[in-house]
């Protein structure tokens, strides 16, 4: 059996190194590195798989969130509401640009941001919505759009570990989630679905004005060369990473299907036990499994079952041990313990096994025998 990993991006890379190693050697020999032909090639080959008007690459998913902020011209003051049960890059942006976060609980079932909580946090201040597609699978965006409507607020996309997944309307329509707000953000971190080999990010937006905003944003503020027109940053995706997020992105759907394919299996397996819940499936959203959560019920010692697979030689890790509202730098007055508790209890409950387009079933069969021999045991 091949050794288990959160994350194998090497027998991943086995498979299309040829492709790879050609492209990155086609960069080096042409020293095209920043703004090369290869970037296009994977912005307008994104944009085709996502079927959104404008992809505009950037360095990394928390430089997207913050160009997405500055380009809806929020200000010091403007209240963005977003979820507590998330990765810190979502709030940082927020709190940087001197926004006020506005933190709401997450649906028990999917971990996503709660509708009704966001709707009794909106105030005159609210400017905009920031939900997380969280795991992998789409936050109720046709709810949130409707609240947006209704309250005039932009919505940017959080959809770092969701690329590929759809949202599915009441009629079947499907929507790729980043595609359905006013921006979507995304990052090509390696361990993410489509990730690079260093650092990457991107925004999509279907508005032509607002996308050539965010080009601008991106580089300096600047339009043409020199002449600066806003305060923007230097966020730029390379051409290396855009070489491998090219290759990669021809097989982002076999990889999805294949963590599919692996959550299959440890739900199946571990369906026998009344001590965990499997992550579960929502109607409204295709699922790309970036991460395998599994809630552990109330006698079970999550550090004693993290140890014991550890033992074994399977990793698992905490997604995410400790909410925003009790992280030391996000401490706020304006929220105490028990203020958020769904996301409470998940940080205290939640396990997540290794999830990566390569395991196989010999894998697959020994982690949840090992999960299973000690939670039934
Ligand atoms: C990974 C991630 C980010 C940040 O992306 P980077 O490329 O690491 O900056 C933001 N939000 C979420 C939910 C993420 O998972």
């Amino acid at each position: 059996m091949n050794p288990i990993q959160m994350v194998d991006l090497k027998s991943q890379y086995q498979k299309i190194k040829p492709e790879v190693d050609k492209g990155i050697q086609e960069v080096l020999d042409t020293c095209a590195f920043i703004n090369g032909p290869a970037v296009k090639r994977f912005q307008e080959n994104l944009e085709k798989y996502l079927n959104v008007k404008h992809v505009i690459p950037c360095a990394n998913g928390t430089d997207a969130l913050q160009v997405a902020m500055m380009a809806l011209d929020l200000k010091p003051g403007d209240e963005v509401i977003t979820t507590t049960f998330t990765f810190v890059a979502t709030a940082e942006v927020i709190a940087l640009l001197g926004l006020t976060p506005v933190l709401v609980d997450v649906d028990p079932h999917f971990f996503n941001i709660d509708i009704n909580a966001i709707e009794k946090a909106i105030t005159p201040k609210t400017k905009a919505i920031v939900p997380v597609h969280l795991f992998g699978q789409s936050a109720d965006m046709e709810g949130i759009m409707h609240l947006a409507n209704k309250h005039n607020l932009f919505v940017i996309e959080d959809a770092c570990q969701a690329i590929g997944a759809d949202f599915i309307y009441p009629d079947g329509r499907k929507q790729k989630v980043g595609t359905i707000g006013d921006v979507g953000c995304v990052s090509f971190f390696p361990s993410k679905n489509l990730g690079c080999y260093g650092d990457g990010g991107a925004l999509f937006t279907n508005d032509d004005t607002l996308a050539e905003k965010l080009r601008m944003i991106v580089n300096h503020g600047m339009k043409v060369r020199y002449y600066h027109d806003e305060i923007g940053v230097n966020s730029r995706l390379d051409s290396i990473q855009a070489v491998v997020l090219d290759a990669k992105l021809k097989h982002l759907d076999t990889y999805n299907k294949n963590r599919e394919n692996a959550a299959a299996y440890y739900s199946s397996a571990f369906s026998k036990s009344d001590k965990l819940t499997v992550p579960a499936l929502a109607k409204n959203s295709t699922h790309v499994f970036h991460q395998y959560t599994l809630q552990l019920h109330e006698h079970i010692n999550r550090d004693e079952l993290i140890k014991h697979l550890t033992d074994k030689g399977i990793p698992a890790m905490i997604y995410y041990p400790v909410p925003l509202h009790q992280q030391k730098a996000y401490l706020d007055p304006r929220y105490k313990e028990g203020d958020f508790p769904v996301s409470e209890k998940l940080a205290k409950t939640v396990m997540s096994l290794p999830m990566h387009s390569e395991l196989d079933n010999k894998q697959l069969e020994y982690i949840t025998s090992a999960v299973l021999e000690k939670v039934e045991g």
